[in-house]
């Protein structure tokens, strides 16, 4: 599988209908207007819906519209009950895209009419768009951030937002009077996830007044490897058993883990924020 490295490509758009919008799994609801995702993160777990949704092209160069997103979520709407919402979780939900489509904003705006939470979880200043949409009480606007190195950034996340956008995200939520959240991960191993980046992080996290944050490690997902470990070997050739062994040798991975998660709670003791911290591996 070709990963896309061109930032300027566009990715192939198919309009589709659906049945249904909103999903119940074990963590709550989910929406994803579109399937696939411009962003095209090399590490990006939702590649796994290439398996139910086979296409031509490789993750990050196709997107499908579900062009009837808000009628569709309108009609469940009427039965379910309320509860909160993950924006969303096979997609980047306020990805290039949206800011024509305006999907997510619709069905946002009808979450919250019906007493629903929107948890946003982006990498895109574009969330900013909806916050005369958002309200207090009923959303929680999240940032991913895997890295505070800008090359890294560029490498493992070609077509998403700088770290500094994804900061100010946080910040105008703050400001807006939205509860804010911050997802570090995938953290990646040997190259964001030292104890020097985990205190800067955390330390920002503090500083913006962050409510609550995740943290979450390379996962060994179907389908993520190949482009993992292709990325690797190129730019890090060192790192490339490290790599492979954290994916595919479970004792390797759990004492991998092990010590990621005493650095991280070290990270959040030294910010003072470890109460804010919700998840980690
Ligand atoms: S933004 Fe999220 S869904 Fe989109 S490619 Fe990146 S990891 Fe995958």
């Amino acid at each position: 599988m070709a990963q896309r490295h061109d930032t300027s490509a566009r990715p192939v758009v198919r309009e589709v209908e659906c049945k249904t919008l909103l999903n119940r799994g074990k963590l709550g609801y989910s929406i994803n207007c579109y399937t696939g995702c411009e962003h095209a993160c090399v590490y990006c777990y939702a590649r796994f819906m290439q398996r139910f949704h086979p296409h031509p092209e490789p993750w990050g160069e196709f997107v499908d519209v579900k062009v009837n997103a808000a009628g569709a979520l309108a009609k469940q709407l009427k039965r379910a009950e309320p509860g909160g919402v993950f924006v969303s979780s096979a997609c980047d939900a306020w990805q290039p895209l949206e800011r024509e489509r305006r999907l997510t904003r619709a069905c946002c705006r009808l979450l919250i009419e019906h007493g629903f939470k929107v948890n946003a979880l982006t990498k895109s200043p574009l969330v900013l768009r909806d916050l005369d949409v958002f309200r207090p009480g009923l959303t929680r606007v999240g940032a991913t951030i895997t890295t505070l190195d800008a090359g890294l950034r560029r490498l493992w996340e070609p077509c998403a937002s700088g770290v500094e956008e994804r900061w100010g995200i946080l910040e105008s939520a703050k400001e807006a009077g939205l509860e804010t959240a911050v997802m570090f991960g995938p953290l990646l191993p040997e190259l964001s996830d030292g104890g020097e980046s985990l205190e800067a992080l955390f330390g920002r996290a503090a500083e913006l007044g962050v409510d609550v944050v995740w943290v979450d490690a390379m996962n060994p997902r179907p389908r993520v490897w190949p482009a993992v470990g292709r990325l690797v070997r190129q730019q890090w050739p060192a790192l490339h058993d490290r790599y492979a062994r954290i994916f595919h040798h479970e004792p390797t991975r759990e004492k991998y883990l092990a010590a990621l998660r005493a650095r991280v709670e070290k990270a959040a003791r030294a910010a003072g924020i470890e109460d804010r911290l919700a998840g980690c591996p």
